[in-house]
């Protein structure tokens, strides 16, 4: 069993994006990346944190925009509006989950589509779905980065997405079909789910349940992609149950330093595209 680490994909990724920075600098062009978050949730303030510091590491300027819990949805797309018109900022994200009452698909709608570093926008979900350029969310477009840099063909291969979440389980969908794979989409009401799962040559585990995926549902020699994060007993692990796998697997991403490494690795590449494309740069 080879495992398949993200640290090789995100360090590429890194040394591309570092030498983009440079040319961009060359130009009086410092790449910025905006970061609004809501309220003080644990979770989001630690990825806006990691963000910050990743940042600083990839030469990419970040300012995190900190709004109260208490932010009329009217205020909200008045800030995000004020950001889409400030020219020296290039890539947006707006931290979710947003307070209730807030309607994430307007707030989602509203940022400006050349800001869209997260690949949200109704705009960038349907330039990835119909191949054209555009903005693709970091943790599929991590694992995509990572097949290519591993140099993992999959043409003809049958992949079997695990989750169909418009963050992770879909644009990694399209992402397979671009790799020309044969794809299946799993979900809540998939029948017979290990049945399905179990004659994957690639499965992507993208369900949001701790070790859900257990040997039964992998097939001999498979590859298997967790994108899962979760805690347990101060450890983090993912919605695949490595130990239970492990032999029976030919390639399996780790939790932690798996498919998690690359992320922030694909958020700065894109807060760095952004930059040239606003500039009118090729990227
Ligand atoms: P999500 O929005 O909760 O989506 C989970 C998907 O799994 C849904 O499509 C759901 O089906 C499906 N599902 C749930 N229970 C199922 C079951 N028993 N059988 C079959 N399908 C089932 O989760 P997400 O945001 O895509 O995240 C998935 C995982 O990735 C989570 O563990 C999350 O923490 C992790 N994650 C990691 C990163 C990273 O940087 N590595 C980034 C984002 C997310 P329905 O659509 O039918 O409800």
């Amino acid at each position: 069993m080879r495992l398949l680490e993200g640290k090789k994909t995100a360090e590429a990724v890194k040394k591309e994006i570092l030498a983009k920075v440079e040319f961009l600098k060359s130009k009086s062009i410092e790449p910025k990346l905006d970061v609004i978050i809501i309220g003080e949730d644990d979770a989001a303030m630690a990825y806006v944190g990691m963000i910050a510091r990743s940042s600083q590491k990839y030469g990419v300027a970040s300012e995190v925009v900190a709004l109260p819990a208490t932010i009329t949805e009217a205020e909200l797309l008045e800030k995000i509006r004020e950001i889409n018109g400030d020219k020296s900022v290039h890539g947006l994200i707006v931290q979710m989950p947003l307070p209730k009452g807030i309607d994430e698909k307007r707030v989602i709608e509203t940022i400006d589509p050349l800001k869209d570093v997260d690949g949200f926008h109704p705009m960038n979900v349907g330039n990835l779905s119909i191949g054209e350029d555009g903005f693709v969310p970091c943790t599929p477009y991590g694992i995509y980065k990572m097949t290519e840099i591993e140099e993992l063909d999959f043409t003809g291969k049958n992949v079997v997405v695990l989750g169909r979440s418009n963050i992770v389980g879909k644009p990694a969908a399209m992402l397979m079909l671009r790799k020309n794979a044969t794809v299946t989409i799993c979900h809540s009401k998939t029948k017979d789910l290990a049945e399905v799962t179990s004659k994957a040559d690639v499965l992507i585990a993208a369900i949001g349940k701790k070790k859900f995926v257990k040997a039964n549902m992998v097939g001999d020699g498979a590859i298997v992609i967790d994108v899962g994060i979760h805690s347990e007993d101060g450890k983090i692990v993912g919605d695949v149950d490595f130990e239970d796998v492990k032999d029976k697997v030919s390639m399996i991403t780790p939790v932690p330093g798996g498919v998690g490494t690359t992320t922030i690795a694909m958020l700065m590449h894109n807060a760095v595209k952004a930059a040239h494309k606003q500039n009118g740069l090729e990227f």
